[in-house]
């Protein structure tokens, strides 16, 4: 766990926990609220639905692989109000998570990362054309996946809210309990 400690802190993550793989619910409550495009992402990349998949195969994905590492970074924002605050909080926790990636990578490739909504490492998606410009840089969405975020933090015991004006982002390192030893 050393390894993962000193990472996570490198990367300046806020809190993080571990869960089972074969303890994580999915809901297809979650995969519907994709599909009304409430944040505008369903269709959009080869991160979201229905690019990563249905439901059942986002499952299998992370089913083969024992421990699911949920992480958060939080953002403190002007105020309640504050758009451009989420929004550059967001840029940021995914330069977060591509951090953490650059960090693992050498050291092993048994692990995928999911992330928070949508993709931004291109400035037009070249989804559904063509494939996926960068499919190892790439991460899928968790609310993609059919995740309840607030659920996984509450499993993890992490905080979903972190008090009056800040937003908490959330992503998860899917990985074998090998990571744990190292
Ligand atoms: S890396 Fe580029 S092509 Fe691939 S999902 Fe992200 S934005 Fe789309």
């Amino acid at each position: 766990m050393n390894f993962l400690r000193t990472i996570f802190a490198q990367a300046n993550v806020f809190e993080y926990g571990i869960i089972d793989t074969k303890d994580i619910c999915f809901s297809t409550d979650v995969r519907k609220m994709c599909e009304t495009n409430a944040c505008q992402q369903y269709g959009k990349t080869w991160c979201c639905p229905p690019a990563v998949g249905s439901m059942e195969q986002c499952r299998e994905r992370i089913g083969k692989h024992e421990k699911f590492i949920l992480f958060s970074q939080k953002y403190h924002l002007e105020d309640s109000f504050d758009f451009e605050g989420m929004v550059n909080g967001l840029t940021q926790f995914k330069r977060t998570c591509r951090t953490l990636d650059e960090m693992l990578h050498p050291k092993t490739k048994d692990y995928f990362i999911l992330s928070n909504e949508g993709c931004d490492l291109c400035k037009t998606c070249t989804y559904p054309n063509a494939p996926c410009r960068f499919p190892d840089k790439a991460h899928h969405s968790l609310e993609g996946y059919g995740l309840l975020v607030s659920d996984l933090a509450k499993s993890a015991n992490m905080h979903y809210v972190n008090g009056a004006n800040t937003v908490t982002y959330f992503g998860a390192l899917i990985c074998n309990s090998a990571m744990l030893k190292m």
